[in-house]
């Protein structure tokens, strides 16, 4: 049911139970906030979506208050452009005034507040809050002294990710976000998934930087660079360059990272295909023996840190098989250099990720062979965007070119793999083709209600029945998880994203607060699968060659030395 409310003498219909700051934002009338979510309940921290509304003696803030009949709004008046004036000075009052140094210059909502409220001067001056930066975590850096209070981070990581690395600490003009007894990222319970980045207004939060070390080995002659691309970074990036949000610009970005002077360029999504075969073989057996099911996905490193942490019981369930980027840096450095006359220790493995949990990935000591590290550096897409503007490369003139050979064909069940469902998938579009020899159609698959919060399907071939679950957000997974594992329901697979929506909305992927954005780039994934000839891992033919050439069996002595990887149990203060 609808209510008519007046806003700056202007009647709009909003919806009964709504929030005015709902109703002014569905109307196209936008006012400031540096604390409302809309995914998240209301917490009016920041005030400063205050508006004036007749009758009422003070300013209300618009995130928490409710939308009356007849009610009669001012959104920009003198008295609340005031009011908004007054408290972004008051946040300014003890903020660093390194804006130009800042890692989110340029992306700083405070920046723009200030801007746009023409805030010229500091018309108060309060002590500046001295607690040290925090580099220990190799996903993400904290600059207590940029955090403005907003509360973002806190719930994103308890509300979202039910992780609940920060809280608020101490009260009144003393308080501060702190981590549990104030350890540092690294030793606390955080799983750098990045989300508290991607909401943290500020330069408070931002990834750990990897593009100084990436242009140093650029423009080493002795050693020779090599960068994988991730599946979704070719449909996340065109809008940072002026061309059409979400549209796949995969060969022009390959052309970029020739020019940025990369060797070799490969697709992560071709390591997905042989991601894919392992998994296969590693559940058929399962399923055959009867143990270790339901399979739990491992190419999230987010969600396997959570599990190392949360729940080292499963740890046995999760898959053995490394993520795609890890499958690709070890077959980097051991098969294609020596095939190819390349001493491993000189080549140089760059992935870019839209993730910043893989660069913790990417350092775990058991992601490595015969003492050197499948992939030496992790840069985000934000990182890319960075390093392709610094190399002065002109993208919207630039003529596509492919990636290299052997890793230049994928199927675009890897492509999947850069959202929500896309691994389980591609998943099961290979163990039906590897059991009967034909696709999987859309038509064989049923969809299986399982809970809120998890999405299921299944499908029959070979006499058995396959029952595969899908969870993105680890928002309630404590109580879904155990659920599903103990069900009576016969589940063989369990795919899971610490983001929500899947890599796509990865905390790595530019800062992007507009939903919509993300579902163009899920959009334009699901349109490359749909046109492509090749829809299967088992049809693409470079794992064929791969495994003939080099691995042998899938599930064979040398997979399980380099393509798969082991996980183990966590202590860390909870
Ligand atoms: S760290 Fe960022 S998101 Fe968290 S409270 Fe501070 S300003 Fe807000
Ligand atoms: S990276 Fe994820 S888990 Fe770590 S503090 Fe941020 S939201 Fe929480």
């Amino acid at each position: 049911m609808n209510v008519s409310i007046e806003v700056n003498s202007r009647v709009i219909q909003a919806r009964k139970g709504e929030t005015i700051l709902s109703a002014l934002n569905r109307n196209g009338i936008r006012v400031p906030t540096l604390c409302y979510m809309s995914e998240l309940s209301p917490t009016g921290a920041c005030r400063l979506c205050v508006v004036e509304v007749e009758g009422r003696d003070n300013l209300v803030t618009s995130c928490s208050h409710l939308v009356e009949e007849g009610m009669q709004i001012k959104t920009h008046s003198p008295r609340v452009v005031r009011a908004r004036k007054t408290l972004v000075e008051l946040l300014l009052s003890n903020h660093p005034d390194d804006c130009l140094y800042c890692e989110r210059n340029g992306h700083c909502e405070l920046q723009n507040l200030a801007a746009e409220l023409h805030i010229r001067e500091r018309k108060v001056l309060r002590k500046s809050f001295s607690q040290k930066l925090d580099l220990s975590s190799p996903s993400i850096v904290r600059d207590p002294a940029k955090c403005i209070l907003c509360g973002r981070c806190v719930r994103v990581c308890d509300e979202i990710q039910s992780v609940s690395t920060f809280e608020f600490v101490k009260r009144g003009c003393n308080m501060y976000v702190g981590t549990t007894m104030s350890r540092d990222l690294n030793f606390s319970n955080c799983i750098g998934c990045g989300a508290c980045v991607m909401v943290c207004p500020t330069g408070a939060l931002y990834e750990r930087q990897n593009v100084a070390e990436v242009m140093d080995t650029l423009s080493n002659p002795e050693l020779v660079p090599i960068v994988q691309v991730a599946p979704s970074i070719s449909v996340s990036i065109a809008a940072e360059f002026g061309l059409k949000p979400g549209k796949d610009i995969n060969g022009m970005l390959y052309a970029a990272l020739r020019k940025i002077g990369f060797k070799y360029i490969f697709d992560s999504a071709s390591a997905a295909d042989i991601a894919t075969t392992e998994m296969a073989e590693e559940l058929l057996k399962r399923k055959e023996n009867g143990t270790q099911l339901p399979v739990l996905s491992s190419c999230c490193p987010a969600w396997v840190k959570f599990v190392e942490q949360w729940y080292p019981e499963l740890i046995p369930q999760l898959s053995a098989v490394k993520s795609p980027q890890q499958v690709m840096g070890s077959l980097i450095k051991n098969y294609f250099a020596p095939a190819n006359e390349l001493n491993p220790s000189k080549v140089y493995s760059v992935s870019v990720m839209p993730c910043l949990a893989k660069k913790f990935e990417a350092q775990r000591e058991e992601m490595t062979t015969r003492g050197l590290s499948d992939v030496d550096s992790v840069i985000s897409t934000r990182e890319l965007v960075r390093l392709i503007k610094l190399y002065g490369v002109d993208l919207q003139n630039i003529e596509s070119q492919h990636a290299d050979k052997p890793f230049h064909i994928r199927s675009s069940a890897g492509k999947l793999f850069g959202i929500s469902g896309g691994t389980a998938q591609a998943l099961a579009r290979l163990i039906f083709f590897k059991l009967t020899g034909k696709d999987l159609v859309e038509s064989k698959i049923t969809e299986v209600k399982l809970g809120q919060g998890v999405k299921a399907f299944s499908f029959k071939c070979a006499e058995k029945t396959f029952t595969f679950a899908v969870i993105n957000g680890l928002q309630n997974i404590h109580n879904i998880i155990p659920e599903l594992i103990n069900s009576k329901t016969p589940i063989d697979y369990i795919e899971v994203m610490a983001c929500p929506g899947g890599c796509v909305s990865g905390g790595g992927q530019p800062y992007e607060p507009d939903k919509k954005m993300v579902k163009l780039r899920a959009k334009a994934i699901l349109e490359i699968d749909e046109a492509d000839g090749i829809k299967c891992a088992a049809r693409n033919p470079i794992v064929q060659a791969v495994y003939q050439e080099f691995v042998g069996e899938p599930g064979g002595e040398l997979a399980g030395k380099l393509l798969k990887t082991r996980y183990s149990k966590r202590d860390v203060l909870l």
